[in-house]
């Protein structure tokens, strides 16, 4: 249920309101919008009296929210969220470029791609350090290792890093990751939502290799009912029929996003498609389609790489890419901010 406030109400009634909510069990959630305040309903609103509530002179209007997404839901939150790691800003009308090796392999890797993917405009370096691999005998991931040798990337360029967890035991190394982010094949470890969401990180949820829109918003819903209210959506494209490309990437799932939710939605291209040659062009559907960023593979030896190397392009190839997104951003009314 949510409660939208008249313009300029009392604060005084505002808070009795929110006390006698609370007293019937409800939590709540404000958002102060630049139209209205809403005051979300949280829990079993049931014995709430939507009459009673509507009858007081603050309230402007009540209204039942039918999704099963409550906090993430747009109508609990009508402005865009900004996600703000360390001054760069996921949402509204910014648009952020994460780049970076599938997997980190060494610090002289490392250090090189964030260096080369910085220059050309990256604002978040991406790096796996734990790597959820299909088979237990390919490369696993250089683990702790990898996650100081990303921590020491950053300290080189000062870019932000994101990095995927795949365990609740790894909760302690992750301290100093900027993004913490969940893989598709954890969307639904609901256990492992719940613990990240207690640490109020910024996390990149990706959807899942087979999981509907609603079924993604839920499990962001996990995340943000642990009080975590910085979450970035990332649509890395679905399984679907089609054996050509690794996945099938779901161009309209970012403007239903929008409508749907007010958390910023990232694009993977590389993971969509897992064709370096058709990075770019996905990555430009992307923008069009109005993500507000993109988290792109980008490797300096592809041909080498410990993972994913087919769908890992080359630091040149990326300027590339940046190069024509700045082209775009002005018709879609976003700009890159680092
Ligand atoms: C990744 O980004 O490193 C990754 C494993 O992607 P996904 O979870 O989308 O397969
Ligand atoms: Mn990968």
């Amino acid at each position: 249920m949510i409660i939208v406030i008249k313009k300029n109400s009392d604060k005084k009634q505002f808070d009795n309101l929110v006390r006698w909510v609370k007293s019937q069990g409800v939590d709540t959630d404000v958002s102060v919008g630049s139209n209205s305040t809403v005051l979300g309903l949280v829990g079993d609103t049931s014995k709430i009296d939507i009459d009673l509530v509507r009858s007081l002179d603050i309230v402007e209007d009540v209204k039942r929210i039918q999704e099963p997404y409550k906090c993430v839901n747009r109508k609990f939150h009508p402005d865009d969220t900004i996600v703000d790691v360390g001054g760069v800003k996921f949402g509204g009308d910014n648009f952020q470029i994460i780049a970076g090796p599938c997997s980190v392999e060494s610090e002289k890797q490392i250090v090189f791609v964030a260096e080369e993917v910085k220059k050309a405009g990256a604002s978040v370096l991406r790096g796996g350090a734990f790597k959820p691999r299909t088979s237990p005998y390919s490369f696993q991931g250089l683990r702790e290792d990898g996650i100081k040798l990303l921590l020491k990337a950053k300290a080189e360029t000062g870019m932000p890093i994101i990095t995927e967890i795949m365990s609740i035991r790894h909760i302690d190394l992750f301290r100093d990751v900027d993004i913490i982010q969940i893989g598709a094949r954890d969307m639904q470890n609901f256990e492992l939502l719940k613990e990240v969401g207690r640490l109020h990180k910024p996390v990149m949820l990706k959807r899942g290799l087979a999981n509907t829109v609603e079924e993604w918003l839920m499990s962001a819903e996990y995340i943000m009912s642990e009080g975590c209210k910085d979450i970035i959506l990332c649509e890395r494209g679905i399984r679907t029929f089609e054996p050509y490309t690794r996945n099938t990437l779901d161009l309209s799932a970012i403007p239903l996003l929008k409508e749907l939710t007010h958390l910023p939605v990232v694009v993977d291209p590389s993971h969509a498609s897992g064709l370096s040659r058709l990075v770019k062009p996905l990555s430009l559907a992307a923008v069009g389609a109005g993500a507000h960023g993109l988290m792109i593979e980008v490797h300096n030896d592809p041909m080498h790489a410990l993972c994913d190397g087919a769908q890992s392009i080359r630091p040149e190839e990326f300027k590339d890419i940046v190069e024509k997104i700045d082209v775009m951003l002005p018709l879609v009314n976003k700009h890159r901010t680092v």
